[in-house]
Parts: C-alpha cells; sequence; structure tokens
C-alpha cells in the first residue's frame, strides 16, 4: 500500500494528522509518537521493519486493509535512530506536544528533531575524540566555500578554497565530514564520489536562510562566505529544527596560516589512524594523546592536522611547555583538576539541541566545581586564559540538582530538596501519608476539641475522622463533616478539607513529576543564556589540556625544544620516529638528518626493511611536531618552519577509490610539483616502483631533476634504482645517503643506521629469504641475477644505453672543465691566451 495512493478522506483522524506531518518530512523516517511507541508507517514501516529487523504489523485505520506498520519502543528508540542514520537515513523524530489527559480529541503532535549523519548530538552516538562536521558547500566561479559546522559543540567555520574539485575532496576527508549540503544534484560525478566511495551524506537544499541570525551573519565580512552560511543554516534551521542561536561567532579559516598537507600525507604518516587497520591506536595522535579531557583530545587531534606556520605562536606553546615542566607540581594538580572536568563543550550543545538529563547536569556541576582550582593555577602559571567559574550556575545547580537522577526527565528524582518549598510540600505529603495525618489530626483536635478523635484510612473510604460516639455532640454543622459510616462505638466522618488533603496525597506522585520537570526545563532555559561562555570557557581549557599533554609527552618520550629558523636549515641531531620508537620490539635506532639550503635533496638507498621508509617519515613527523607546538624526539634539532608536506609514501593502492598504485603514485607527484615550493618538505619513497624498470626509474630522475632545478623544495628521495645515485654528480643540492645493513653469511643484518654515499646493492632476495621464501625459489632468483649482472657487463642491451643518461665526466674531462672555468679571457693578453689553448690542446693529446 503506497501512502501516496490513499483516499485521506477514509483515514482515521489520527490517520489524517500522520500524513500532514509526514508531507513535510517525505525524505525522513517519520518515528511517529503513539504512548509508549514510536511507529512508522506505510513506506516509512516497510523500511524500518527490513532495516532494523522488526516485525511489520498493521494498523486499523479506516482504509479496507490495514496500514503496514512498524514500532520500536520510547526508551530504546536512541539504537534505532542511530542504526537507521549510520546507514544513510534521515530520521524525523514526532512527539506528542501536549498531554492527552488534559485535551479532548486529538493530542497535538509536530516534529521536534531531525537526526542525520551530519547533525547527530547524542554523546552515546558520538565518537569522543572524534568531532562531528556537516559542512553546506556552494560553487563559486573560481572558488569553493565551505561552511563547516559541528552542532554537538556550536563550533561554525568558513572556509575558502579553489574551485577544484580534487581540493573540496581533501578537505572533506580531512575533516571528516558525515554530511554535506548542496545546492543541487547538477555535480554528478562529485555527488557519486562522495556517496558511493566515501559514503558521505549528500543533502540537497536550495534555500538561504536571510532573515534569522542575522547577527552571526553581520560577522562575516566576505559576502559568499555570508551565503555559505545562510545556506547551511537554512537546512539546520528549518529542516532539521536546529537551533543556532548558541554560535558566538564563525571562524575563518585561513588556510594560509596552516602547514598544508593533503590527504594522502595525512593518511601515509599516520597522524591520526593507521595506514593498514585504518585505527587509531599506533598513530602519532594516540601517542601524543595524555588529554584529561574529550575537548583536549579533539583539540589536539585538530592542531595535528593543522600544525602552524607563525613562529611565535610556535614558540609560544613551547614556552608554556617548558613553564609547565619545570612548574611540575602545578602541572600536576592541574591535570588533576582537568581529571574532573567533563565534555563541556557537547554539554553546552546538548543545553541547546539535544536531550539534556540531569545527569548531564551533575556532569557540568562537577566540572565547574573545579573551575576555581583551574583558574588559580593557570595564573600562578602567568598563562593567558581567561577562566570563568560560573560560579551562578555552579551555586544554581549545587542547589538544585538532585545527586543522584535518573536518565528519564517523567520520573521525578531530579531536584533537590530545599530548593522550591511546594515540590518540598509535596513530596512530604507523598512520603508521608503519616506525617501529614498525624499534623492534620492535630490541628483538629485544637479546632474542635475532641480530644479523642482519630484520621484513619481505608480502602473503601480512603482518609476519615473518626469520632467515639461519646464526642459526637461536640461536632458542630459549621465544620462541613458528613457522616460516612457508623460503627458500634464510633462514627466515622469525611470533610471537605481532609478530602482536599486525600487528593493531593494521591497526586502528589503524578504532580511530583510534573514540576521537577518543569523546574528542570526552567534550569535548562537560565543555562542557555550562558552557554556562549561555557564554549568559551570549554575552548580555554582544550588548549590547556592539549598543551599539559605535550608537556607530558616531552617527558615522558623525552623530546627536546627544537629551535627555528625560516631558511631551510634543517639539523636533527640523533632523531627518532616516536611511533616506531614506542611500539617496536628492538631498540630504536636514531639517526642524524642536516639539510640546507645548498643540500636540500638526499637520496636514500638501502636493502628493503632497512628503514629507509620510517627515517623519512621520521623527518616529517619531526616537522609537524615541531609546527604544533611540541617538543620533538631528537637529541637536539634546529628546523625550518615549512609551508607544506608533500608525500608518496608505500605502495599501497589506494583501494577505496580504486585506482592503481601507479596512478596514484603519478598523481600525488604531480600534486607535489604543482603545489610544492621551496619551503615545503617532499617526500617521495620509491617513486616509480609501480611500473616497468625503465619507464619507472626514467621518471624517477627526470621528476627528481626537475625538483632540483625548479621547485628546490627540501626533499627526501629514497630509490632502488642504484642508477640514479651518481646524480649526487650532476646537482650539487643532491646527497646520497643509504641506510646500512650487513651482509654474513648470506644473512644480512640491519643496522638501521643512515650513513653518508649511496648503498652498493640492493638485497631484494637476503628480504625474500628473510620472508621465508621456499629455498629452491631463492636459488632460483640467486641465478637470475648472477646471470643479469653478467649481461650487463657484456652487452650493450637497454640497460647501457639508459646508463648513458647518467654517463659520469671521465677525469681528463673534469681537469678540462676545472681549468677553462678558471681562465678570464678578458685579463689575458693574445699572446697569453693563444699560449693556454696551446695547453689545454696537449693535454687532450
Ligand atoms: P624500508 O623502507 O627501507 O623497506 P622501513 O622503513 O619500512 O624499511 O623499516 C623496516 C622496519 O625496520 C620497520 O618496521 C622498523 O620496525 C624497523 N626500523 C626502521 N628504522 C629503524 C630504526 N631507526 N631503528 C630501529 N628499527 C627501525
Ligand atoms: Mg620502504
Amino acid at each position: 500500500m503506497k501512502r501516496s495512493e490513499v483516499d485521506r478522506n477514509k483515514l482515521s483522524p489520527m490517520m489524517q494528522q500522520y500524513m500532514e506531518i509526514k508531507d513535510n518530512y517525505q525524505d525522513e523516517l517519520l518515528f511517529y509518537r503513539l504512548g509508549d511507541f514510536y511507529e512508522l508507517f506505510f513506506e516509512d514501516g516497510l523500511t524500518a521493519s527490513r532495516e532494523l529487523e522488526l516485525t511489520l504489523t498493521g494498523r486499523v485505520a479506516g482504509l479496507e486493509e490495514r496500514v503496514p506498520m512498524c514500532g520500536v519502543p520510547h526508551h530504546t528508540v536512541k539504537s534505532y535512530i542511530e542504526k537507521l542514520v549510520n546507514k544513510g537515513y534521515r530520521v524525523a523524530i514526532c512527539e506528542q506536544l501536549e498531554d492527552s489527559k488534559n485535551t479532548t480529541g486529538m493530542v497535538k503532535r509536530g516534529v521536534v528533531d531531525v537526526f542525520s549523519k551530519g547533525t547527530i548530538t547524542d554523546n552515546d552516538l558520538l565518537n569522543e575524540h572524534d568531532s562531528s562536521y556537516i559542512a553546506g558547500i556552494l560553487f563559486f566561479d573560481d572558488t569553493i566555500i565551505l561552511s563547516i559546522m559541528d552542532i554537538s559543540t556550536g563550533y561554525l567555520a568558513s572556509l575558502m578554497i579553489p574551485n577544484d574539485s580534487e581540493k573540496l575532496i581533501n578537505e572533506i576527508l580531512n575533516y571528516k565530514i558525515k554530511e554535506v549540503v548542496l545546492m543541487d544534484n547538477l555535480n554528478t560525478k562529485l555527488i557519486d564520489l562522495l556517496k558511493n566511495t566515501y559514503n558521505i551524506e549528500i543533502t540537497l537544499s536550495s534555500k538561504l536562510l536571510e532573515n534569522k541570525y542575522t547577527e552571526i551573519y553581520d560577522t562575516v565580512p566576505d559576502i559568499r562566505a555570508k551565503k555559505g552560511i545562510m545556506h547551511l543554516f537554512y537546512y539546520l534551521d528549518n529542516r532539521q529544527l536546529k537551533d543556532l542561536s548558541f554560535i558566538d561567532h564563525v571562524e575563518r579559516i585561513e588556510k594560509d596560516n596552516y602547514l598544508e598537507m593533503n590527504i594522502h600525507t595525512i593518511r601515509n604518516l599516520e597522524l591520526v589512524e593507521t595506514l593498514r587497520l585504518k585505527e587509531r591506536t599506533y598513530s602519532l595522535v594516540w601517542l601524543l594523546d595524555k588529554c584529561k579531557t574529550a575537548m583536549g583530545s579533539r583539540n589536539l587531534k585538530n592542531w595535528l592536522l593543522n600544525p602552524l606556520k607563525d613562529r611565535k605562536k610556535i614558540e609560544e606553546r613551547y614556552d608554556k611547555i617548558e613553564k609547565l615542566n619545570n612548574e611540575f607540581i602545578l602541572k600536576d594538580e592541574l591535570r588533576n583538576a582537568l581529571y574532573e572536568v567533563y565534555d563541556i563543550e557537547r554539554l553546552a550543545g546538548k543545553i541547546v539541541n539535544g536531550s539534556l538529563n540531569a545527569r548531564d547536569l551533575l556532569q557540568l556541576k562537577r566540572s565547574l566545581k573545579v573551575l576555581p582550582s583551574i583558574k588559580d593555577i593557570i595564573k600562578k602559571l602567568d598563562f593567558s586564559y581567561e577562566i570563568n567559574t560560573h560560579f551562578e550556575v555552579y551555586e544554581l545547580l549545587e542547589k538544585s540538582i538532585d545527586e543522584n537522577p535518573p536518565i528519564s526527565l517523567k520520573e521525578g528524582g531530579l531536584i533537590k530538596k530545599g530548593y522550591n518549598t511546594e515540590l518540598d510540600e509535596l513530596k512530604e505529603i507523598r512520603s508521608g501519608g503519616k506525617d501529614f495525618v498525624a499534623k492534620f489530626e492535630n490541628e483538629i483536635k485544637e479546632r474542635t476539641g475532641i480530644k479523642n478523635l482519630k484520621v484513619g484510612f481505608n480502602k473503601v473510604f480512603g482518609y476519615f475522622i473518626e469520632v467515639p460516639n461519646g464526642s459526637k455532640d461536640l461536632i458542630k454543622e459549621e465544620y462541613g463533616w458528613y457522616r460516612k459510616q457508623t460503627l458500634t462505638n464510633c462514627e466515622r466522618y469525611i470533610s471537605p478539607d481532609l478530602k482536599e488533603k486525600e487528593s493531593l496525597i494521591l497526586n502528589a506522585e503524578e504532580k511530583i513529576v510534573e514540576l521537577e520537570y518543569n523546574l528542570f526545563c526552567e534550569i535548562k532555559n537560565i543555562l542557555k543564556d550562558e552557554v556562549i561562555d561555557f564554549k568559551k570557557t570549554a575552548t580555554a581549557l582544550s588548549e590547556i589540556d592539549a598543551l599539559t599533554s605535550l608537556a607530558i609527552c616531552s617527558e615522558e618520550y623525552n623530546l627536546v625544544r627544537p629551535t627555528l629558523n625560516e631558511n631551510g636549515v634543517v639539523n636533527i641531531k640523533k632523531g627518532r620516529h616516536p611511533v616506531v620508537e614506542i611500539v617496536s620490539k628492538s631498540e630504536y635506532v636514531p639517526n642524524d638528518c642536516i639539510l640546507e639550503k645548498e643540500t636540500n635533496t638526499l637520496l636514500i638507498t638501502g636493502p628493503n626493511m632497512s628503514g629507509k621508509s620510517t627515517y623519512m617519515r621520521q623527518l616529517a613527523i619531526i616537522i609537524i611536531m615541531a609546527q604544533i607546538g611540541s617538543f620533538v624526539p631528537a637529541e637536539s634539532a634546529e628546523l625550518s618552519i615549512f609551508d607544506k608536506i608533500f608525500t608518496r609514501i608505500g605502495a599501497s593502492d589506494d583501494l577505496v577509490s580504486g585506482e592503481s598504485t601507479f596512478m596514484v603514485e603519478m598523481k600525488e607527484a604531480q600534486n607535489a610539483i604543482l603545489g610544492a615550493t621551496e619551503k615545503s618538505l617532499i617526500l617521495f619513497d620509491e617513486l616509480g616502483r609501480g611500473t616497468a624498470t625503465y619507464d619507472g626509474m626514467s621518471l624517477a630522475q627526470a621528476i627528481l631533476e626537475y625538483i632540483s632545478e625548479n621547485i628546490h623544495a627540501t626533499t627526501l628521495f629514497s630509490t632502488h634504482y642504484h642508477e640514479l645515485t651518481k646524480l649526487e654528480k650532476k646537482y650539487r643540492n643532491i646527497k646520497n645517503v643509504h641506510v646500512s645493513a650487513i651482509e654474513n653469511n648470506d644473512t644480512l643484518t640491519f643496522l638501521h643506521k643512515v650513513k653518508n654515499g649511496p648503498a652498493d646493492k640492493s638485497y631484494g632476495i637476503h628480504v625474500a629469504k628473510l620472508a621465508k621464501m621456499p629455498d629452491k625459489l631463492l636459488e632460483r632468483a640467486t641465478n637470475i641475477l648472477n646471470d643479469y649482472e653478467k649481461n650487463k657487463k657484456t652487452t650493450n642491451d637497454s640497460q647501457i644505453q639508459l646508463s648513458m643518461a647518467f654517463v659520469e665526466e671521465t677525469p681528463k674531462e673534469n681537469i678540462l672543465k676545472d681549468k677553462i672555468s678558471k681562465i678570464d679571457p678578458l685579463n689575458m693578453t693574445p699572446i697569453e691566451a693563444l699560449n693556454y689553448l696551446y695547453e689545454l690542446k696537449k693535454e687532450i693529446e
């Protein structure tokens, strides 16, 4: 049965209401609240039953057939939403907006929230280490505007990049954006790639939200950026019903202020996840993250993905780390205090958008409690952070929120005694029928003078006043009592005020629940006004936490403060790869790395498994660590500030996008060649191995030459083409180094030590042996190799022709060249010149 084909006039009133609401949420699965369940009807019901493996039932709704229906209990709804959203569905939650008790007829219902991949705010559904971004994308002639928002924290940024889909995808993947909002579906290639290759949710929304949140728009000078925010806001505000009033500013990200790395570099260097398993464990962020708060972790990750270029800012961080390490007692106190701090950033988001409960407020209270001591420590450290202690909010929460509240807001137990008199009275009444009865009994004894009356309770009449026969006459008409039951020696009465109290007692529970809920909402509203300040506090704490984490790392991993320069000089003594060092079972062999403008390229040779890739990554990681403001793994380090890092490391195919190794390789190389400047670092690891030898070798050489002649970037180039080592002679800036290994009785011991000069051979077969290849196979390989080597010496085959590209100049030519270059014809008499020419000719003969 299709929803669109149903005769609406025949439908029951409830189903008509459903239809009307659903009309506005056609792209969403509509969860329609009915009592304790959320129900999905028609096609939604079919989809949900299929995707969630739930039974499909039906509901009588006025039609001949029952309407397909599928439901989930309201208290477990989160897990179902999560499943559906992860599968790429959008979910709209439709609630009852009034209490069915207080209405006759249909209860009003409306959609209160919409969930999609990029707009989840629930802590349970989010990873605490990752931000959760949605982005609006607008295309202009030469520019793309990305408006990026984390709805769980209220972070909003505007980013401008060149109109180039590769760059766009790069940013989307870098930020791990989960959902993008596009104006239209015209760019089918992009949409297909995002959706099917990278599993990113695509949303189409073409309108702008112009007349709301103008104070936010006003802070954005660029008209295109402003339009981008309006576009994203329309979707969030109008379609998703999100409250955006807690956004205090739009961060304008100038890519130019940060060290540029593309997604390949970030992956290759395993900054936030490992290459193979895509896990955080054993990534650089895993190593460096000693943060005590989730906010700190997210901030540190953000630093790693956006290292700085501003020397002053970087050195400020070094100074702080140094200070923290000197003041180690304060540092410990700070860590202990931060340990008490919860995710204020996301709590703030939840106050505005999301299902805030009383436990969240307890977390907030506990976090606020330590702020005075953090403020105190920060002052002692002389750090320039403003810490607002939110004292009034703390007091409010301390006074109001129960220490042990349930998750649900609809069962009471939220509010402390002493906060609200009406509530306290209700609770007294509830708990105590008894106290209340005694109090009431005394009261009427006083009033009536009947000292031997009693107040009692039975199931049939409820509360009653029992008066012994002897005192019956003392009851006056004006009391308004009336007789309910006559026993042998007494009469039982009820009175209007007793009945009133009775209904109070019996309704107390319900009233308590309602009042507590209302009080909670009141408190929530007070907090709403403080949210922007909470966010500022959260930002300060996240920075302090990340810095302290780096300080801890500097001691734990024995890091050293680098000195910075801007002239291309790198001088690392005994550098280490921090992750390999920690993870590897054997002793790590430290290595130096010396580069300068005149010698800015290292050509690295050495057997497989000797440590070439590690050495290259090590340099990049040291530079990145230095530029996020961290100390670095070395005995000493002098480092130039780099503007971009390009890498081509490892031979793994880009499995996701299905491109071959070689294509990926060439694209990454092209990227570097187009993008690099003389302030950039290029790491090319065994470039060219993805194609036939001569092809690969020629390309590798041409690329290396091109970089040396035209780009002058600092370059590490590892290769297994030994012919390339001859380039050292031709280019002054290229220097050969090799990673050493010792060959001993056919076995190979890796020293992992980087030494000057080229390696003498490539040892592939030894490594195959290490990998326990069958002996017979190894023997055969050795024979083939020997044949090759023999041929190389005797025949004039193409390999030799190719080697002509590297023809070395003979010593004689060198001498001649040297001599000629030294003469100064302008300062010679003709006869001197003639004599010199004669001499040179003689030399040749
Ligand atoms: P290559 O690129 O030359 O094939 P890798 O850089 O992949 O070699 O290193 C191979 C292995 O050697 C690494 O997994 C690492 O465990 C070890 N290794 C590399 N460099 C070092 C070092 N400096 N000290 C200790 N072990 C190292
Ligand atoms: Mg390697």
